[in-house]
């Protein structure tokens, strides 16, 4: 058995625990050994070869800081990588394909990003050993006999060029100043800058300044800068975020296009259904978050993806996950008992130059209603009119109703996460906060917070308000899978035991399908006019929503699983026929 001992230095906080309570729980520092002392920078130090395994530390750490994991024999017990001693360590790396798009799949916090900066050159792996300087030569040492091996030879040879667009594309303005334009043409060494504007409909921000555009132009401006570079070797950190559905699809097939036999594609993304659309096979990535990290054998995509929802790696019998997650065939179409909340006769609203219309409807209370449509159609503001915030200029609504609402952009401010969550914690620990993870986050503050779990804050803090309408605009972004289907089974639980209704704005084709029981869809022409229609039942919606998408649906037979189907493929075709978008 191999031990690691990680020690996550930014939790440790010896003053707050009690003065180092781990080295006084210790039973071997009981016995007079040195198994955990303080280190140079007075954190808690674990030396592994001491530590029996006892668990005791881990257990007792109020801030959760220490992790003691006994790996798996097979991994060899040297990692790829490993971030000092008591750091966090990867083993093993995901391996790009020439003429393939080769996926990685895996919660935050495991190490995605090291393997690719490993990839990228930008990173050199240390094999766990901290005191020599290790070369390109070590690193194909260490590979000996795997397909890794032929790709670091590759890179010493310099036949590898690579391209990399990164995670944050929000970071983009602080390193870059100037104007949209001015960005294309300085990573235009393909010169193609006409087509690739055209395909990532940048025509209208081009003389936008770089800090003015919105999160989805920057990320469709980060991925064309990328594309346009002269390289053989292309990656792609979650490209999704910020994009709706239509841009989604638009990304994935050029991305598809970009593997060809001398050119290699890696991507990281957490829209399940993007991923199983855009890539040729996968590598699954578990571990403990801020601990270590595995990347498994690659796996065809179809595979790969359902061995991840099982939660079971067979190969190598590792269970990263207890639970198997499952999806229904059909989604039940009514909801016993489910009570009137508020009804619309048709609507007319004009916001300066675009106008926004629905037809009549109604919701009534325990449902999750997902609503589809593309950016800037008028999503929020429809919701605000039925929250009585906006009025209609034509259209009334029936009641009076108190609407909770996390907005799409979140912003963080000087205050802790407690301050934030202090009602949540009262009245839900057991239904919202400890579900979606926050106990250890009390104590910062939000301006300290990643992404993630900045937007589980802001779940939190909105489903924990006393409203009748729940209006949650894009959850799922900044969170990897496994945070998205536990927020999509809080959301569920909340809108059952309290027997109100939320209405989930999301881009992820997956989320919603799990989520909802009925779509509301929103068609139009972005900031120009919107038409919002429904709810209808899933199928109706997805008909009418994929058909605007010009893409058919089918389910995994195995888990159920929404996936799209091959453009002009025979399903493809005969869905589209028969009006069948989404089930078949
Ligand atoms: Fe205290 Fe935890 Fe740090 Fe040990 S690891 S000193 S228990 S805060
Ligand atoms: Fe000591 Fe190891 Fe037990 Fe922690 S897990 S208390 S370091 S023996």
């Amino acid at each position: 058995m191999v031990r690691i001992a990680v020690i996550e230095k930014e939790k440790c906080n010896p003053t707050k625990c009690g003065n180092y309570l781990c080295i006084r729980l210790c039973p071997v520092n009981r016995e007079g050994k040195d198994c955990i002392v303080v280190g140079e920078d007075k954190k808690a130090f674990i030396n592994e070869k001491l530590c029996t395994g006892c668990g005791i530390c881990p257990k007792r750490c109020p801030f959760g800081a220490i992790h003691i994991i006994n790996l798996p024999e097979e991994l060899g017990g040297i990692p790829i990588h490993r971030y000092g001693e008591n750091g966090f360590a990867l083993y093993s790396i995901p391996i790009p394909v020439f003429g393939k798009v080769v996926g990685i799949l895996g919660v935050n916090g495991i190490g995605k990003s090291t393997a690719i900066k490993i990839l990228a050159g930008i990173l050199k792996p240390n094999m766990g050993n901290f005191s020599a300087e290790t070369g390109i030569d070590d690193v194909i040492k260490f590979f000996r006999g795997s397909q890794a091996q032929l790709f670091f030879e590759r890179i010493k040879k310099g036949e590898v060029k690579i391209s990399y667009k990164p995670q944050n594309v929000d970071s983009i303005p602080s390193l870059f100043k100037g104007k949209v334009i001015d960005l294309l043409r300085k990573s235009d060494e393909k010169s193609i800058f006409d087509d690739v504007v055209a395909k990532f409909d940048l025509e209208n921000v081009l003389d936008h300044e770089i800090d003015q555009v919105s999160g989805g132009e920057l990320q469709r401006i980060a991925i064309a800068a990328t594309m346009m570079k002269k390289a053989n070797f292309y990656v792609f950190d979650e490209p999704s975020s910020f994009l709706d559905i239509k841009q989604r699809v638009k990304i994935a097939k050029i991305i598809k296009e970009l593997a060809t036999p001398e050119t290699a594609v890696i991507v990281v993304e957490h829209d399940l259904i993007m991923l199983d659309y855009m890539t040729d096979q996968l590598h699954i990535m578990y571990g403990e978050e801020n601990a270590y990290g595995v990347v498994s054998f690659p796996k065809s995509t179809r595979q790969a993806i359902n061995t991840y929802l099982s939660g079971y790696l067979k190969e190598e019998n590792i269970r990263f996950r207890q639970n198997e997650i499952k999806f229904e065939a059909k989604q039940p179409f009514t909801k016993k008992g489910s009570q009137h909340l508020v009804s619309w006769t048709d609507i007319d609203k004009r916001l300066g130059n675009f106008s926004l219309s629905a037809k009549e409807g109604k919701l009534s209370k325990n449902h999750v209603i997902g609503i589809l449509g593309e950016n800037g159609i008028g999503k929020t503001s429809f919701v605000k009119i039925l929250a009585g915030v906006i009025k209609t200029d034509k259209g009334e609504i029936s009641e009076n109703i108190r609407v909770s609402y996390k907005p799409q952009y979140l912003e963080a401010s000087d205050i802790t996460v407690i301050e934030v969550l202090d009602d949540a914690e009262k009245k839900y620990h057991n239904l919202i906060v400890h579900p979606l993870d926050l106990e250890l986050l009390f104590e910062k503050k939000l301006t300290e917070l990643s992404g993630g779990q900045l937007q589980r804050v802001a779940i939190a803090a909105c489903l924990a308000k006393d409203a009748d309408l729940y209006l949650l605009d894009e959850p799922s972004a900044n969170l990897d899978v496994e945070q998205r289907l536990m927020v999509g089974k809080v959301i569920k639980d909340v809108i059952e035991h309290r027997y109100v209704t939320a209405l989930v704005v999301d881009h992820d084709l997956l989320f919603i399908d799990y989520i909802s029981d009925h779509l509301i869809v929103v068609t139009g022409k972005p900031a120009i006019e919107g038409n919002v229609r429904g709810p209808f039942i899933m199928e109706e919606g997805m008909n009418l929503f994929l058909d605007g998408m010009d893409i058919t649906l089918r389910r995994d037979l195995e888990s159920r699983r929404p996936r799209i189907n091959k453009e002009e493929s025979r399903l493809d075709r005969d869905q589209k026929e028969k009006g069948k978008y989404y089930y078949t």
